[in-house]
């Protein structure tokens, strides 16, 4: 990589703004982790940081409670992730009221994977939203939310063909979905023939580059089989040889994330949604890099507090 390349200001018209995802913890000691992150990266002032719903909408309480805390104790803005396997409408909807009422105003709302299991047939519950886009419009008609929804440059797996897959995004944007976020992916000409895809149909919402920091590479890549996103070799090739080599592995894993975004800013991405694995080390430094710096009453005083 040219030394220009790390530059991004060399292109910036527009702000940089980025924000952070992060899962509900199991354990006191994840909660520690995820709480010392949420700190880290508050004062980087992202534009929202979002919380994810376990599978099968097993984390309904933890999700919940994390993302009342992010509002109870942080300047933040959080975004509620929501799926619509296993529960009615009625319950679905009863999740969105109870986020109404304490504050919250932004959702991403999502199908969610199959109770069986990934790579098993999708049955929608009988009495529960049927698709993404009705859940979309239902949360829409329950109150003033934003809301954000997935997208795939690579496909959703279940999905027959990309086209099929971009008619899924069609509905969702007709039901009205204000963002959409990206899987991850590792090969930035594909999200960008994608955006191509996306803008050919008039499609006009941001379409945000989901970017996962690779730190542990055969964890990305079964993410990635799981998820239908493609691995390039030269990605393995990188990481080859580190395995019993976390220092160099940290190392090499930020100048990936910062060369795969600076290369974004380049073409003129200027929004990114960070998958933090609840970590901020590597999100932070990719964020200093690419021109945030902390700003003071963006929320790390009140979440020390
Ligand atoms: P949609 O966008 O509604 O559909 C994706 C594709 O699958 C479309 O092409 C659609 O046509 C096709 N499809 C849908 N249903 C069927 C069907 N029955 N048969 C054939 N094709 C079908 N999962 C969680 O459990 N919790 C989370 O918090 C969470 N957060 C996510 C955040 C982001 C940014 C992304 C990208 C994914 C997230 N997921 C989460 C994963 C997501 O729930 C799964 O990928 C799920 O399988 C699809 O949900 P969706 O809303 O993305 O699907």
């Amino acid at each position: 990589m040219s030394p220009t390349a790390f530059r991004p200001s060399r292109h910036a018209t527009r702000p940089i703004r980025v924000s952070f995802e992060f899962f509900p913890p199991k354990s006191e000691e994840m909660e520690k982790t995820l709480w010392s992150s949420i700190e880290r990266l508050a004062p980087l002032n992202p534009s929202f940081v979002s919380v994810t719903y376990g599978a099968g909408g097993s984390t309904r309480e933890r999700t919940h409670r994390t993302v009342e805390r992010i509002l109870a104790e942080t300047a933040l803005k959080p975004a509620a992730h929501l799926t619509c396997v296993a529960a009615t409408r009625e319950e679905v909807d009863e999740v969105v009221r109870s986020y109404g009422e304490t504050g919250v105003r932004h959702i991403v709302a999502l199908r969610g994977d199959p109770v069986a299991g990934i790579g098993t047939a999708y049955e929608a519950h009988p009495g529960g939203y049927s698709q993404t886009s009705d859940l979309v419009a239902g949360i829409k008609r329950a109150g003033d939310f934003e809301v954000s929804v997935s997208a795939y440059p690579e496909k959703h797996p279940e999905a027959p063909s990309l086209e099929a897959d971009l008619d899924a995004l069609q509905k969702k944007v007709d039901a009205g979905a204000d963002r959409a976020i990206t899987q991850f992916f590792f090969d930035n000409d594909v999200y960008l023939r994608y955006l191509d895809k996306v803008h050919a149909r008039g499609i006009g919402i941001p379409i945000v580059p989901g970017i996962l920091p690779v730190l542990n590479f055969r964890q990305a890549r079964n993410f990635a089989e799981r998820a239908g996103a493609s691995v390039p070799d030269w990605l393995g090739a990188r990481f080859e040889g580190l395995e019993n080599d976390p220092e160099t592995r940290k190392l090499i894993a930020a100048a990936v994330a910062a060369e795969q975004v600076f290369d974004l800013v380049d073409r003129g991405v200027r929004d990114f949604h960070f998958y933090t694995m609840n970590r901020a080390d590597l999100v932070y430094a990719v964020c200093h890099l690419l021109g945030l710096r902390p700003q003071a009453g963006q929320g790390a005083e009140r979440a020390a507090a």
